[in-house]
């Protein structure tokens, strides 16, 4: 067993290597949380037993050493770190000790704490005269050349005497998603692409990244500001943007609620958040409360649950889809992500296991994000040196039937139509929610009726009977009459429902509803023309060739005149859409959709398009060259997405 003292080195250690990687390198090794949880650790230990504190841990240093590279600059007011908390109670414990400290009550500004890269920027006669990272709080990097290169940094404003600020330096989630997903070297997440983006020696470079700025600290002005209110408005009224969500409370349980909303607003944002940073408004208050070793008094970071963790890749599986497409899927460690147990992550395709360099025993980070499923950002560590132990290797043949595959883009295929993969996906979307919607029949039933050869194609469902379901283990007579029941309701379906259930490579919901409102009558679709199809506005002509190559197909034939027998179709009923009751903006372009196609999606949604953006705009939908429309939005912090995005959500 490890000795007090044998504990506080080893942790010291690790922390160092682990800031060395994170400051230094832009190149974090563990997550942000783990890192935290150890830092807490190495803390308590170190209060616990003065008498090993080491005067080189990293509980006593802000940040880390500015790069040689880089010409230093002595910062005038020390840049601080900040105190953090996970808990409210901690936030209470925190009001309470600073309002002995300072004797006397005050209010909380409670700001988003943005997760960039901190930079002190200063302003003389107007001019932006220089901007500088962190670094240590005392010497930062003179990286002057290029944070003017980005857009949101004014490089003159109205005020004209001498001006120092901080803010934070951001790369949006869009941002870094466009250059993440080309890079050969991905960033772990958008904060060390910030960084990254900042420390480059060549400004151009940074230009590309499209960073944007937000200020957030006044830290020395003529002007004495009562609040710190007042600090941001004045902010404001010089040009450069601040974050328009900070509101002052007077009482903690009102802060309470106020998490609950910007969790919830956390998963709309373009741009990352860790957190919520708790400022004193009172500004003659914040001299009196002081500063600690590393951070001020006046000022507690509450930080929200992690969305992103590091992990062991366990093993990578090759899922065949229902359209034969075969996705490799991380088998992961179980880790813990903001309360949800995660346990596998997509990787998508094997172009995408190429550019992430990613290998079976690797550590990883594995992001998680709203409804989305969990993905593998980039990997933290290699574990084993040997490069070609663990290495995925692309599939030559169909995992499941041994049938032959073939490339199709980023793809692989299997191309046997009899795989039984591919046709229990198909059974299982038949009866899904969006499709037949079989209420009682889920997934795993159906996997075990087709392994028993039970159900075969989708049109067996319809033929199961009380005994072959109480025959299988753990079914009892309540649950076989529930899953009977919800057969028997699925037969009246609409026919927007059952194009899409038929499962046709191509057909999302969208598209199905497209050809019901067309042709209101199955029969009329099945002798569609490839002209008609590709005459439908939304429809493209790989689409179209989907659609005539099913109905041409005899197998495909017979099922669907089973089913047509089973099947009593009733009014259409219209999908509730995600922008459905929405005021959409359209701007910029695509190689695919024409602005008109898109306005007729949007309007058929139920939604209305707007020609340009206001208060009033829910959304932006933005493709190639999209202009000041886009610049409004997110000047506004109305939700963007891309024509990618969007057409992928419906
Ligand atoms: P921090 O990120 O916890 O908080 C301080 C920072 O908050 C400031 O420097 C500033 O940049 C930022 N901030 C954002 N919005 C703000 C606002 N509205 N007002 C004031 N400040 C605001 O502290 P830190 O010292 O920058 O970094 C320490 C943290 O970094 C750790 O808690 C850990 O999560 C992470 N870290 C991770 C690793 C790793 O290996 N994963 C290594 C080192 C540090």
């Amino acid at each position: 067993m490890k000795s007090v003292k044998e504990k506080i080195d080893a942790l010291v250690e690790e922390i160092k290597k682990y800031d060395h990687n994170y400051y230094v390198l832009d190149n974090p090794i563990v997550s942000d949380h783990e890192y935290d949880m150890k830092y807490k650790e190495l803390e308590r230990l170190e209060k616990e037993n003065p008498e090993f504190l080491r005067l080189d841990s990293p509980t006593k240093r802000i940040g880390g050493e500015p790069l040689s590279e880089f010409s230093n600059l002595t910062h005038e007011k020390r840049l601080y770190s900040l105190d953090n908390t996970y808990s409210i109670e901690d936030i209470n414990k925190y009001i309470e000790k600073v309002k002995k400290i300072v004797e006397s009550d005050f209010t909380l500004v409670a700001e988003l704490k943005l997760d960039g890269i901190s930079m002190a920027v200063k302003y003389i006669g107007g001019k932006l005269e220089y901007a500088a990272t962190r670094g240590n709080g005392k010497v930062g990097e003179n990286v002057t050349e290029n944070a003017k290169t980005i857009k949101s940094l004014p490089l003159s404003i109205p005020y004209k005497g001498e001006l120092l600020i901080r803010g934070e330096a951001l790369m949006r989630h869009s941002v870094f998603k466009e250059i993440n997903s080309k890079s050969e070297k991905p960033f772990a997440n958008v904060r060390n692409a910030a960084a990254g983006s900042m420390r480059q020696l060549n400004p151009k470079i940074t230009a590309q990244r499209k960073l944007d700025f937000i200020a957030y600290d006044i830290l020395s002005c003529g002007i004495f500001f009562e609040t710190h209110t007042d600090e941001l408005r004045f902010l404001k009224e010089n040009g450069f943007r601040i974050d328009e969500y900070s509101k002052a409370f007077k009482e903690s349980e009102e802060i309470e609620k106020h998490i609950d909303r910007v969790l919830k607003k956390r998963e709309t944002l373009d741009f990352e958040i860790d957190g919520l940073v708790l400022k004193i408004e009172e500004k003659n208050l914040w001299e009196k409360a002081g500063y600690t070793s590393k951070a001020p008094r006046f000022a507690i970071a509450y930080k929200l649950p992690a969305r992103q963790e590091t992990t062991l890749v366990e093993d990578v599986i090759f899922q065949v889809g229902r359209t034969g497409v075969i996705t490799p899927v991380a088998k992961l460690k179980p880790v813990n992500i903001g309360g949800v147990v995660v346990q596998h992550a997509t990787l998508h395709n094997f172009e995408e296991v190429k550019r992430l360099g990613v290998r079976k025993g690797d550590r990883v980070f594995v992001q998680r994000a709203g409804d989305v499923i969990p993905k593998i950002t980039s990997v933290a560590e290699h574990l084993n040196d040997d490069m070609f132990v663990g290495v995925i290797i692309p599939p030559k043949e169909c995992p499941v039937c041994n049938g032959d595959v073939k490339k199709e883009e980023v793809y692989i295929r299997c191309t046997n139509p009899d795989c039984p993969a591919k046709n229990l996906r198909q059974i299982q979307h038949f009866v899904s929610k969006t499709a037949l919607d079989i209420e009682f029949l889920g997934e795993k039933t159906v996997e075990i009726l087709v392994e028993r050869g039970i159900v075969k194609r989708p049109s067996d469902i319809f033929r199961l009977n009380k005994d072959q379901l109480l025959d299988l283990e753990g079914f009892k007579e309540k649950s076989v009459s529930n899953i009977l029941n919800s057969i028997d309701d699925s037969k009246k379906t609409s026919l927007s429902r059952f194009i899409y259930a038929l499962g046709i490579d191509g057909v999302g919901e969208y598209i199905a509803n497209l050809l019901s409102e067309r042709f209101g009558d199955i029969e009329k679709l099945r002798e569609a023309t490839l002209e008609e199809l590709i005459g439908i506005n939304g429809i493209g002509e790989k689409v179209a060739k989907n659609l005539i190559d099913y109905f041409e197909d005899d197998r495909k034939e017979s099922e669907l005149n089973e089913l047509l027998e089973i099947i009593d179709f009733q009014e259409n009923q219209t999908v509730e859409k995600f922008f459905s009751g929405k005021k959409i903006v359209v701007t910029g372009s695509h190689p695919d959709y024409k602005r008109n196609d898109l306005f007729d999606i949007i309007k058929r949604g139920g939604g209305t398009v707007q020609n340009s953006t206001g208060k009033n705009t829910d959304l932006v939908v933005y493709g190639e060259k999209a202009g000041s429309k886009l610049k409004k939005a997110k000047d506004l912090n109305i939700e963007t997405m891309t024509i990618d995005e969007f057409i992928e959500r419906i």
